[in-house]
């Protein structure tokens, strides 16, 4: 037994034994008894008013309690120290994480449930003109009105980093980054992305130029070779007209690649402008695609099928949209030597609307499948090249479903086919007539 226990018991013992022992003396046994029960809790009581004097009071000295009343402060003086042990080291860390988010070169913003600054640092100041002390409690968004950074902030999609620019000067480019963590609070990170951006423009602005001014001389070039191809001399030579035609070729694969390239830096360069977004009958444009895609579609024996729902509209922008579709579709065509059945599906569920191309063709090897939508990257760059291609299709096909709030989807088994499918958010569905679907074979 733990000895404060055993004192207890002793305690006891020589309270009741002598109360027992006079009361049966003087015939009073039960009185004698409960007097020495009364004065033993008395005692308790004295014990226990002591204890939380000591715990109401802070800063007091343990109080001198007796017997197992002892252990108790034993134990909470031991814990005491053990919790501003603690304590100690919690804001020692907390100090530290202060002092080095203080001092980084990003700024590092806290916000409290409801989207208040709780918390920021000296490049917060410097980037976003926030102050520590004023605006502490504030709602950000209120300090930082930027649309597209307040729209970022309220969508709670926190997979990308978005870009603004400062408050404080528009030439600099912020890229805000935020990532939640315990109870609804967002720890934000911003940084300084002008130099970044303006690297990444020059870029743009060079290919775009580069594109353009090899337009003219090339339309120069392929106009004489038209006027070559007719010439008797040419007509009269087997090589000669090979010849004159691998060049014509070559310069319509050029031409191609220049058109993609310019596109691709439209979509780069101009942002989605209201005018241009519409409501767009999605099924009659993949009938206009499905009119256009059939002669190659024939050229190499595959047959095309559409199911649309025909009252399913997208708001979008038409062009943008017919060319990123073709892109699937002529790709649905190229890779599928075979000639296996292509399929365009256009329908809606909870989840939003989507365009589905399915082919029955070569299928891609899944660890090819994370890196065709970059530009030029090709699984089979001979394939590519001897069936048309630029490289672009898919990069182009990827900004403009960026421009449309969409993403693609890529499903392929090697040597069965692939299902590229565009998903389009539920917000860009217009519901028009009554579902018609408009299928055709
Ligand atoms: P390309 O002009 O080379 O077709 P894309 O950007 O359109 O360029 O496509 C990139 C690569 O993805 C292609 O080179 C091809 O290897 C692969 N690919 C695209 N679509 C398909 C498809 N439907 N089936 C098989 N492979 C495909």
């Amino acid at each position: 037994m733990p000895r404060p226990w055993s004192i207890e018991l002793w305690r006891l013992t020589l309270t009741l034994a002598p109360a027992w022992l006079v009361g049966a003396l003087l015939d009073r046994t039960g009185l004698l008894i409960a007097c020495g029960l009364a004065g033993l809790l008395a005692w308790h009581g004295v014990q226990l008013f002591r204890l939380t004097r000591w715990l109401q009071e802070s800063g007091r000295e343990p109080p001198e309690v007796g017997g197992a009343w002892s252990q108790i402060v034993d134990a909470i003086v031991r814990s005491r120290k053990a919790a501003r042990k603690r304590k100690q080291t919690l804001s020692n860390t907390l100090a530290r994480f202060r002092e080095s988010a203080a001092a980084m070169p990003d700024a590092v913003i806290i916000l409290g449930p409801h989207g208040e600054i709780e918390w920021l640092n000296n490049a917060a100041t410097v980037m976003l003109g926030l102050r520590a002390r004023q605006d502490s409690g504030r709602r950000l968004t209120d300090l930082t009105r930027h649309p597209t950074f307040a729209a970022y902030l309220a969508a709670g999609d926190y997979r990308e980093p978005v870009e603004f620019p400062s408050p404080v000067d528009e030439h600099l480019r912020l890229s805000a980054r935020v990532v939640p963590y315990g109870r609804n609070q967002r720890l934000m990170t911003v940084r300084d992305v002008t130099r970044l951006h303006r690297l990444e423009a020059m870029r743009r602005d060079f290919v775009a130029n580069v594109s353009h001014e090899l337009r003219t001389p090339l339309t120069v070039i392929t106009g004489y070779l038209e006027t070559f191809s007719d010439d008797p001399y040419v007509q009269s030579s087997d090589s000669v007209a090979r010849t004159v035609q691998q060049m014509e070729e070559q310069a319509e694969r050029m031409r191609r690649l220049i058109e993609d390239l310019l596109t691709l830096s439209r979509l780069e360069t101009t942002s989605e402008t209201a005018d241009e977004v519409r409501a767009v009958s999605v099924a009659s444009l993949v009938a206009d695609i499905e009119t256009e895609a059939r002669v190659l579609a024939r050229a190499q024996g595959n047959a095309i099928r559409t199911e649309c729902d025909a009252a399913l509209w997208l708001k979008g922008n038409a062009k943008e949209l017919y060319s990123a579709f073709l892109n699937l579709v002529s790709n649905a065509i190229r890779y599928s030597p075979g000639g296996g059945d292509i399929i365009l599906r256009w329908y809606g569920d909870d989840e939003g609307a989507h365009f589905a191309v399915q082919d029955h063709g070569l299928g891609i090897e899944p660890q090819h499948i994370p890196r065709i939508t970059e530009r030029f990257y090709r699984v089979d760059k001979d394939r590519s090249r001897a069936s048309g291609g630029t490289g672009l299709g898919l990069a182009i096909v990827k900004h403009v479903l960026q421009r449309h709030s969409g993403r693609l989807r890529v499903e392929s088994i090697p040597g069965r086919g692939s299902t590229f499918t565009c998903d389009f958010p539920p917000v860009r569905m217009v519901q028009r007539a009554a579902g018609v679907k408009v299928v055709s074979a």
